[in-house]
């Protein structure tokens, strides 16, 4: 039987809560089970203003809407990401401006962002890489030095901490993933967190979330005629996927504990392998959450990285490699970007590799993995 290398949580409640949508017939947006998803959620995080979105990608593009981002301003990220933290910029005429990621934990570098701020420089925005904070502080310092927003890529941060602070909950604004592949997930979907209390801000997210209309106002009976009020797009989930989205949610805790169990025993076994081939591997951290989204061994060199993954493979063991950074994928070159620009990144996705990691994970698959590893360190 072949080991995955992700697997969603298996949750029978989700085929309940799915049936009762089917037989209430109210299956388009913001129903029952999407309030339902929406109270649990900002519980849980200590937040307001929660909205949900068909993927983290549109929960992007919602937030650069909101913050007016004009012809040519820019907005910093790291190379080291995925499209969607970049696209959202490119789609309203904003310039991309790549920077680098610390070379353990892979979240921003954030002592290389302040050479970057230009008087266009509108924004930046933070990926959680696997669920590591990153150094939100000082991000946080840097922004209100220089009157930025900050966007959190919390595709891969939900349910972890900053300091005690649920990550997503920090910067402006917040996105959530809950694609096929995250911790928690609906198949595909999202979620925005606006960190304001600015009315009018909120409201415009949900006129753009709305198709550009102010069917919220509707709803609450504020006015009569329900009408074209903005420039919007089609951003909400339909009440299928959050019948099933709450299932998930209300196992939060136990994937929680599950993927850390697991983490914790990779972590485990490196540290006793103590192998010189090895740069560095996930750490997690000392919060007291911490969601183990990835856990990552970055091998010294490309050749071992490609052996490894070779015989995990022989093993039936499925291991991946991640991003191609940003930089130097094909939409980066074309953007003027070059290959060496950073040098970290460019040799870094040869020799990143994931392990297996997900909640239904048997002890045995575990074990299995636990051993393979040994032997394939042994063997490149
Ligand atoms: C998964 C992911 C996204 C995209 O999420 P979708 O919900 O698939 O749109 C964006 N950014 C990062 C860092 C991700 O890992």
């Amino acid at each position: 039987m072949e080991i995955p290398f992700n697997k969603p949580y298996y949750t029978y409640k989700a085929i309940e809560n799915i049936d009762n949508v089917i037989k209430s017939g109210k299956i388009g947006a913001d129903g029952y089970y999407t309030s339902k998803c929406r109270e649990l959620l900002e519980k849980r995080l200590n937040a307001k203003n929660l909205l949900f979105t068909t993927s983290c990608t549109h929960a992007l593009e919602l937030a650069v809407k909101l913050i007016d981002l004009k012809k040519d301003e820019q907005v910093i990220m790291p190379s080291y990401t995925f499209p969607s933290t970049a696209n959202c910029v490119l789609a309203d005429g904003g310039k991309v401006v790549f920077t680098e990621v610390n070379h353990d934990d892979l979240c921003i570098d954030t002592s290389k962002i302040e050479e970057k701020i230009t008087p266009m420089t509108r924004a930046i925005i933070v990926v959680h890489y696997g669920g590591s904070p990153c150094d939100m502080d000082k991000i946080m310092d840097i922004a209100n030095r220089n009157d930025l927003f900050v966007i959190e890529d919390a595709a891969q941060g939900l349910f972890s901490t900053y300091k005690g602070r649920q990550l997503g909950t920090i910067g402006h604004f917040g996105c959530y993933s809950f694609h096929e592949t995250k911790n928690v997930s609906c198949g595909e979907g999202g979620a925005i967190l606006i960190n304001s209390n600015d009315e009018h801000l909120i409201r415009r997210a949900e006129y753009i979330r709305q198709k550009g209309t102010n069917r919220i106002d509707f709803n609450n009976k504020n006015v009569e005629f329900y009408q074209w009020v903005d420039v919007g797009s089609s951003y909400c989930p339909s009440e299928m996927l959050m019948a099933y989205l709450y299932a998930q949610l209300e196992s939060m805790d136990i994937i929680h504990k599950k993927r850390l169990n697991i983490f914790n025993r990779y972590v485990n076994v490196l540290d006793k392998i103590k192998s010189d081939k090895i740069f560095f591997y996930s750490k997690g951290n000392d919060e007291e959450d911490f969601n183990a989204h990835i856990f990552y061994i970055i091998f010294k060199k490309a050749d071992y990285a490609d052996g490894f993954i070779d015989i995990l493979k022989d093993n039936d063991i499925m291991a991946y490699r991640h991003f191609v950074p940003l930089h130097l994928s094909k939409m980066g070159l074309a953007l003027g970007y070059q290959e060496n620009d950073f040098p970290y990144e460019r040799d870094l996705y040869k020799k990143l590799v994931r392990l297996p990691i997900y909640a239904d994970m048997t002890e045995e698959e575990l074990s299995k993995v636990e051993e393979k590893i040994i032997d394939a360190i042994k063997e490149i």
